[in-house]
């Protein structure tokens, strides 16, 4: 209780936090939960959206951080010196309401000069290289006090929100060079008392194999609980789990917690269906850690805006978007989180939508701001054209292999959406031109292999790595005559 009630205090002070001190309450809860069996109503007040706090107190504690993360990078970070001596400006003047003043920081500023972002005062322990499919890494650098923060705000949320304990086991697909990630799920898993089984990106076939043979381990779940993974990752496992005529029953999952690209709300029903776990899609990014967004039951996506202050940018003018307008996500994660790779008004290239002035979100997070869920880039020349738009379509046509790959080329009599389908029926292009009928193409145009798209369609499952693990002789899992 005294330890909230500090935790609580710091917060509102937005001075630094003490890790030791949100490490002894991530131990409290997991005390209080394996006693009474929840966490208690005391303890989902501490997450953020659990409470719904006066907005003007928000917007006061807003300011706050916000200024002091201006300062700090205008008095420590090269790039932001730099940029407050050349304009003049004074970084004391910059508030919530004149923030947009402030140009957007790129991804290719800081992939340019990683080391330009990083505060003259911190101790950078560990690299973080985004593994995004652009060719050229991100890089950003983080300190100890950095990890140990994320490492306990995700041991929070596993255990409240994910109903995560120490009788699960949670296995990460995501590539092996996602240190990061790696590093926080592990320490945070750690301090749940769950299992953590780290596979990289491989073969579907050996992720199968791997979920489904028993682990005999003591007071854990016999097979892995939870899986973690990108959602091309996770087509390639539906469409293996599909073929091979796998069932949930084969398997033990409760959870599968997807992230780092578009989850379709086809795949995601393919997924529950396939391997009978809930499929959670959840937001977040290297850059801007800790802050992260979670989909509620509604289809909102839900951004904490107690670690960073959030905008929704309209690309093109770069003015705020208006109610049910789709705008890029802009993140100012708050000096209190982050204190060695420093970012202003950080432009994700995210798109999302802002929900219509009419809606007000009465779902089970509408304490946290609402927006829709990423709808990915747009391509093709068409705003509707965005990766969301394109993967609820052709993720709902089953002759359609998965991971889906499609590239957008602009034509003289629109655009023209290639989609690789080998060996589809002669009824494909009709049927997604139907479902597609919402959307500006001006037609579909079938191929039979990747190589054959007009323009390279990378995705997360690309990034498989080489293992000596075979998947089992058996292509079918072995059943009884039952
Ligand atoms: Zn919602």
């Amino acid at each position: 209780m005294i330890r909230q009630m500090r935790y609580g205090t710091a917060m509102l002070r937005g001075g630094r936090l003490d890790p030791a001190n949100l490490r002894a309450t991530v131990a409290d809860l997991r005390a209080t939960i394996e006693e009474f069996g929840d966490p208690g109503d005391e303890a989902s007040a501490m997450l953020p959206g659990g409470v719904e706090p006066d907005p003007e107190i928000q917007r006061i504690m807003a300011d706050r951080r916000l200024r002091r993360t201006v300062r700090d990078a205008a008095a420590h970070v090269p790039h932001y010196r730099r940029y407050f001596a050349e304009a003049g400006l004074d970084p004391r003047h910059i508030t919530l309401d004149t923030l947009a003043t402030l140009p957007p920081t790129t991804k290719a500023a800081l992939r340019a000069a990683p080391a330009a972002f990083v505060s003259d005062r911190a101790e950078p322990v560990l690299l973080a290289q985004t593994t995004g499919t652009t060719g050229t890494p991100t890089s950003v650098w983080f300190s100890r006090y950095e990890l140990e923060l994320a490492a306990a705000l995700s041991a929070m949320s596993l255990l409240m929100v994910s109903g995560c304990r120490s009788r699960h086991t949670v296995m990460s697909t995501i590539s092996s060079r996602a240190t990061l990630a790696k590093a926080v799920v592990q320490q945070a898993l750690a301090m749940v008392g769950a299992g953590f089984v780290a596979m990289g990106t491989v073969d579907p076939l050996i992720i199968l194999d791997r979920l489904a043979a028993p682990m005999h381990l003591p007071g854990k779940e016999p097979q892995i609980t939870h899986l973690i993974i990108t959602a091309s990752l996770l087509g390639s496992l539906v469409q293996a789990a599909e073929d091979d005529g796998w069932l949930p029953a084969d398997f033990g999952l409760r959870e599968i917690m997807v992230g780092g690209e578009v989850l379709s709300d086809p795949l995601r029903r393919r997924a529950e269906a396939a391997l009978g776990a809930r499929v959670i899609d959840a937001y977040s990014m290297t850059e801007t850690l800790p802050t992260a967004g979670l989909s509620c039951e509604a289809g909102h996506l839900h951004l904490s805006s107690e670690q960073a202050h959030l905008e929704i940018v309209d690309p093109l003018t770069g003015a705020p978007a208006l109610p049910g307008e789709v705008g890029g996500l802009v993140v100012t994660p708050y000096t209190q989180y982050r204190d060695t790779t420093l970012l202003l008004r950080y432009e994700t290239g995210d798109l999302v939508r802002r929900l219509p002035a009419a809606e007000s979100p009465s779902c089970s997070l509408s304490g946290m701001p609402a927006t829709s869920r990423i709808l990915g880039r747009q391509s093709g020349g068409a705003p509707e054209l965005t990766t969301r738009a394109v993967l609820d379509v052709l993720q709902a046509e089953r002759s359609v292999p998965l991971p889906t790959r499609y590239a957008l080329v602009e034509d003289p009599a629109g655009p023209l959406l290639y989609v690789v389908a080998p060996q589809a029926p002669p009824s494909l292009p009709g049927r997604i031109e139907e479902r597609a009928r919402h959307l500006p193409l001006a037609g579909v145009v079938l191929v039979e292999d990747r190589d054959e798209l007009p323009l390279p369609c990378p995705v997360r499952a690309d990034l498989v790595e080489h293992s000596f693990e075979r998947p089992a002789e058996r292509r079918r899992p072995v059943r009884s005559g039952r």
